[in-house]
């Protein structure tokens, strides 16, 4: 085992993003997949000797993985989407006795994406119409996407309303994922889009984060602040 590297407990290790991260973690020397969980094996033993848990399984273990966290004191990195609002808050409430990197998408590209719609809703004002467009792969099993309800918070914030954005969810073939806003003014529209070619920037960025999250205090974190957006 490599002592100095980042010891990772890998829950929903048989799947899509499971399989991606394991693939990159053997050739990065500063993480060690110590341990994997999917469907069905119980989380608290496997979270004993990790540094921190990397979450891309599904809502419903969102609950037992605070749970392990918390009894262990281990830190988090979730990635997993399509949490209700209660879950959420268990998230948030575990974040305040551990450290929690909690994104619904890790890649850089997106993270800039959510930075740039920041500055065209400052730019454009209050003329401008928002819409959110994304197209993901059949299998994926929520919708709106998280990065979709991400991008419809962030325009909120910046305009300072609660309304409703209308986002239109895509599901064909085998697209990994894509998110355009969509401005619409008098006379003109500006689109801001993010194409995802390969699973390999979510794990790349998960695994960022990972070795990020150790050395913070407890706290609820996104990826912007893991990349210093
Ligand atoms: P997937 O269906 O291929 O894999 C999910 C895995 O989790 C499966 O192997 C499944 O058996 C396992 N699983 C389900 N319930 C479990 C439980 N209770 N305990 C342990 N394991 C369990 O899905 P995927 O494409 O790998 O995506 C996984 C999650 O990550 C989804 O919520 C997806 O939306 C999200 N995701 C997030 C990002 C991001 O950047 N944040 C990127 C891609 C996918």
């Amino acid at each position: 085992m490599r002592s100095s590297s980042v010891r990772v407990l890998l829950i929903g290790a048989a799947g899509r993003m499971g399989k991606t991260i394991s693939d990159l973690a053997k050739d990065d020397p500063k993480i060690d997949v110590i341990a994997r969980c999917d469907l069905g094996d119980p989380i608290e033993p496997a979270m004993r000797n990790c540094d921190v848990a990397i979450d891309f399984s599904h809502a419903g273990a969102t609950t037992e993985i605070c749970r392990a966290a918390l009894q262990h004191r281990k830190a988090l990195v979730i990635g997993t989407t399509g949490h209700t609002t209660e879950q959420r808050s268990t998230i948030e409430e575990t974040a305040q006795s551990l450290p929690i990197v909690f994104a619904s998408n890790f890649s850089i590209g997106v993270n800039v994406l959510f930075w740039l719609t920041r500055k065209a809703v400052e730019q454009l004002g209050g003329n401008f119409e928002v819409a959110i467009v994304e197209t993901h792969h059949k299998m994926k099993k929520d919708a709106p996407s998280g990065t979709a309800k991400r991008l419809a918070e962030v325009l909120n914030a910046t305009k300072k309303t609660k309304r409703e954005i209308p986002i239109q969810s895509i599901r064909e073939g085998d697209v990994v994922g894509e998110h355009t806003v969509v401005f619409s003014g008098p006379g003109e529209r500006l689109e801001l889009t993010h194409r995802a070619a390969s699973r390999e920037i979510f794990a790349r960025g998960a695994l960022r984060a990972a070795e990020w999250i150790v050395s913070q205090p407890p706290g609820l974190y996104s990826m912007q602040n893991v990349l210093g957006l």
